[in-house]
C-alpha cells in the first residue's frame, strides 16, 4: 500500500466553507484572536461536533467574569511547563499546540498562540523539578496535546520520567485518538510502552458521534493501556440526557472509563457554551437511573484561582433522606 497524503487540516475560513461549515469572514475574524483548526475527519461528524470546532462570532464577546487563566495555573507554576497544585501529582506541559482547537478550550489564551512549548533546556529544568520533589507520584502530561510530540521525542520524554524512581504513574491527556486517530500509529504505540511506571491515557470526548470508525480503530491500537474519559458539559452539544447517555455508553463500549464531566471553565468568549450548575446536577441525577455505575463520571468544577477540582454533585443523601435511582426519597438516619 502506498502512503496517501494526509488530508489537510481546516484552518482558514475558505477551508471550512469548502467542507460546508460556517462563514469564511466570521472564521477568519475569530482566527485573528484564537487558534482555529479542525481535522477533515471531524468535519464529517455532524452538528454536535461542528459546534465544538467551527468558530463563532460570540467568541469575541468576553464576559466580565471570564478569565484569561480560568483555573489559576499560573498561581501554581514553580517552573515553566509545570503546574503543581496537589502534593502527589503535577502537570507537565511540553508543548502548547493541539491537532484541533476546541472553541471552549480552558487554556485558549495559551494554546495554539505565539507562545512556544518547552525548549530542551526548559524541559530539563522541569524534569529537575520533578526529580527534586519526591512526593510526586504521578506526572500528568497535558498541554496542548502531548501526543503531538513526534514518537521519538515522546519515547525519550517517557524514558526520562520513568527514570525518576518516585514517579509511578504517567497520565497523558489527549484529544488525538478522537480528533486525529491516524497519528496513533505503530510507532506511537511502541513509544507508549513503559518499562517500569504505569501509563494511563485520558481521552477528551464530548459526543458519541466522535466515535468514528478511524477513532475506534485507534482506541483498539491502544488496547492494554487503561483509558479514562474526560468530557466538558456544553450547551447545545451534550447538555441533554440522551447525548450524555450515548456518550458514556460509547466510552465504556470502547474501554474508556468515564472519569470527569467538567463544568465549563470561565475561559474568555465561551458564554454561549455555558450551562447552569443546577442543569448539570439534574442531568447527572437522571443518569443514575439510566446507565450503569461504570458509565458514571464525576461532575466537577475547577475552582477559579487555582484551588483545584471539586465534585459538585448532585447529592443523594440530605437531612435524613436518601434518594433512589428512580428519584424517590427514603428516610435514612445520620
Ligand atoms: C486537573 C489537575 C490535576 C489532576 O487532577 P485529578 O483530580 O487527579 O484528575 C492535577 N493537577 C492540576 C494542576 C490539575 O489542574
Ligand atoms: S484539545 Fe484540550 S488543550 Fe487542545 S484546544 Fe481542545 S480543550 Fe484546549
Amino acid at each position: 500500500m502506498t502512503d496517501l497524503p494526509r488530508p489537510r487540516t481546516l484552518r482558514r475560513g475558505s477551508d471550512f466553507v469548502e467542507a460546508g461549515l460556517g462563514d469564511a469572514a466570521t472564521i477568519d475574524k475569530v482566527a485573528e484572536r484564537y487558534a482555529v483548526a479542525m481535522t477533515p475527519l471531524l468535519a464529517e461528524l455532524g452538528p454536535a461536533v461542528a459546534k465544538q470546532f467551527v468558530p463563532d462570532l460570540r467568541e469575541l464577546d468576553t464576559a466580565p467574569e471570564e478569565l484569561a487563566d480560568p483555573i489559576g495555573d499560573q498561581a501554581h507554576s514553580p517552573v515553566k511547563g509545570i503546574v503543581h497544585r496537589y502534593p502527589d501529582r503535577l502537570l507537565l506541559t511540553p508543548l502548547l499546540h493541539c491537532p484541533v482547537y476546541c472553541r471552549f478550550c480552558f487554556r485558549r489564551e495559551r494554546v495554539g498562540g505565539a507562545e512556544k512549548g518547552l525548549s530542551d533546556a526548559e524541559l530539563q529544568a522541569a524534569l529537575d523539578y520533578i526529580r527534586a520533589n519526591h512526593q510526586v507520584w504521578e506526572v500528568i502530561l497535558t498541554g496542548g496535546d502531548p501526543l503531538m510530540l513526534p514518537p521519538p521525542r515522546l519515547k525519550t520524554l517517557l524514558a526520562e520520567l520513568e527514570a525518576i524512581a518516585h514517579v509511578e504513574i504517567i497520565r497523558i491527556h489527549s484529544r488525538i485518538p478522537i480528533a486525529d486517530p491516524e497519528r496513533v500509529d505503530a510507532e506511537m504505540v511502541e513509544a507508549l510502552k513503559l518499562e517500569r511506571a504505569t501509563l494511563w491515557i485520558a481521552v477528551h470526548s464530548n459526543h458519541a458521534s466522535e466515535f468514528s470508525v478511524p477513532a475506534i480503530a485507534a482506541l483498539r491500537r491502544l488496547d492494554g493501556i487503561p483509558l479514562l474519559g474526560q468530557t466538558v458539559l456544553l450547551k447545545d452539544v451534550n447538555d441533554n440526557a440522551e447525548a450524555l447517555e450515548a456518550l458514556f455508553r460509547a466510552m465504556v463500549k470502547h474501554k474508556i472509563k468515564p472519569y470527569y464531566l467538567h463544568h465549563l471553565d470561565l475561559a474568555p468568549g465561551t458564554g454561549h457554551f455555558r450551562t447552569g450548575i443546577e442543569d448539570g446536577q439534574e442531568l447527572m441525577r437522571g443518569l443514575r437511573g439510566k446507565i450503569s455505575g461504570v458509565c458514571q463520571p464525576t461532575y466537577v468544577l475547577d475552582i477559579p484561582g487555582g484551588h483545584g477540582k471539586a465534585p459538585i454533585g448532585p447529592t443523594f443523601w440530605q437531612d435524613g433522606q436518601v434518594t433512589d435511582w428512580q428519584g424517590i426519597d427514603h428516610p435514612y438516619r445520620k
